[in-house]
C-alpha cells in the first residue's frame, strides 16, 4: 500500500517538488576573511542584516583568519556550490593575494561574481603622541627612527600591508610591519598606543580619527571626503598620486546555481539601495558604486581590471609572503 502511495506521489510529481526546495531555504554563511569588528566584518555585518529581509532567510556571518584572508577565502571556495557559502573579499584577497601567495584556487576561474558592496580610501593614521602635525612631518619623523616604527597591518598580502609597503616604498623608508588578524584589533592597539600607525581603510579609522583618539595625516584619493572634509588628500599632503581605493565584494564558488547567485546579487542590491544602509556606510566614508556596477558581470570585469593594474606594482614593490 504505502509504495502504491509512493509510485502515485512520484507519478504526479510530489516528490519531486518537496525535495527542490526553493532557494535559500536555511541561513545562508557569508565567510569574513578577517577578525570581527574591522572593516570587512563591519560591512558585511551591516549588509547581511538588509539582505535577511530580502532573502528571508538568516545571514551567517563567520570569521577565518590568517594569511592575509587567504585562509578564509579558501575554506569559502571549497565549500559545497550551492549558495549557501558566500566569500567577501576586497582588493586585498581577491587581487593582492594571487600575487604573493602560491594559492590552493585560481581567484578568476574558481569563483563566480555576486556583486561589489562599497569602496573607500585609504588614510595614513598614527597614534596621537607621534610628534608630527602633518604628512611632511610625519614622513620626517618615520626617515628619523627608520625601521622602528610599528605599523599594524592585518596580516603580509591585507589591504593594509600592501598599503604600506607602498608607503615605504615611496618615501624610502622602511616601516616594521606588526600583523594582526585583521584591522580591528591592530586598530585598537593604536588607539593603546601599542603600535604607531597604521595605512588603514577609511571605514576602520574614521570613528577613532573623529573621537580625536589618533591622528589622520592624508586619504589616498585625489578627492577628500565627504564624512571627513579636513583631512588632506594625499596629493594635497605632500605624496601625490598615492592612490590606494579598497573596494569590497561577494563571491560564490564556482558552480553554484544561476538562481542562486541573482537572489545574492537582488539582496545585495536591495541592500544598497536601503536609505538606512546608505547612511551607515556613507558615514565611514564607504562609497557606493552606481547600480550598474552592482551587476556580477561588473564585478568579473573591475576584479580583472584590478589585477591587471596591481599585480606588476606588487611584484615590483616586492611584497612577499614571508
Ligand atoms: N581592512 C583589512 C585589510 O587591511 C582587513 C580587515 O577587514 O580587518 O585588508
Amino acid at each position: 500500500m504505502k509504495r502504491a502511495v509512493l509510485a502515485a506521489a512520484l507519478a504526479l510529481g510530489l516528490v519531486g517538488v518537496a525535495q527542490a526546495q526553493p532557494y535559500p531555504s536555511r541561513p545562508i554563511t557569508i565567510v569574513v576573511p578577517f577578525a570581527a569588528g574591522g572593516p570587512t566584518d563591519a560591512l558585511a555585518r551591516t549588509l547581511g542584516e538588509r539582505m535577511r529581509v530580502s532573502l528571508g532567510q538568516a545571514i551567517l556571518i563567520e570569521n577565518v583568519t590568517g594569511a592575509g584572508g587567504s585562509l578564509g577565502v579558501g575554506r569559502a571556495v571549497q565549500a559545497a556550490p550551492d549558495g549557501y557559502t558566500v566569500s567577501m573579499g576586497h582588493l586585498g584577497t581577491h587581487v593582492v593575494n594571487g600575487a604573493i601567495y602560491p594559492l590552493k584556487y585560481d581567484l578568476l576561474n574558481d569563483f563566480e561574481p555576486v556583486a561589489l558592496l562599497a569602496a573607500n580610501p585609504m588614510m595614513v593614521v598614527s597614534k596621537n603622541d607621534v610628534p608630527a602635525k602633518n604628512l611632511r612631518e610625519l614622513i620626517d619623523w618615520l626617515k628619523a627612527n627608520s625601521g622602528k616604527v610599528a605599523a599594524g597591518t592585518a596580516g603580509v598580502g591585507s589591504a593594509s600591508h600592501f598599503s604600506g609597503v607602498y608607503f615605504q616604498n615611496l618615501i624610502k623608508t622602511p616601516l616594521n610591519f606588526v600583523p594582526y588578524r585583521g584591522t580591528g584589533p591592530a586598530l585598537q592597539d593604536l588607539v593603546a598606543g601599542q603600535i604607531d600607525m597604521i595605512v588603514d581603510q577609511a571605514s576602520n579609522s574614521m570613528a577613532q580619527v573623529q573621537a580625536g583618539k589618533i591622528r589622520a595625516y592624508a586619504v589616498t584619493a585625489n578627492k577628500r571626503l565627504a564624512v571627513a572634509p579636513d583631512i588632506p588628500t594625499v596629493d594635497e599632503a605632500g605624496l601625490s598620486g598615492f592612490y590606494i581605493s579598497i573596494w569590497n565584494a561577494l563571491w560564490v564558488p564556482k558552480g553554484t546555481p544561476r538562481e542562486a547567485i541573482a537572489k545574492l546579487n537582488a539582496a545585495v542590491v536591495d541592500a544598497l539601495a536601503d536609505p538606512a544602509v546608505r547612511q551607515r556606510l556613507a558615514d565611514v566614508g564607504l562609497d557606493i558604486p552606481p547600480r550598474e556596477q552592482q551587476t556580477p558581470e561588473a564585478l568579473a570585469a573591475h576584479q580583472k581590471a584590478e589585477i591587471d593594474k596591481w599585480w606588476p606594482i606588487i611584484k615590483a614593490a616586492n611584497v612577499k609572503a614571508e
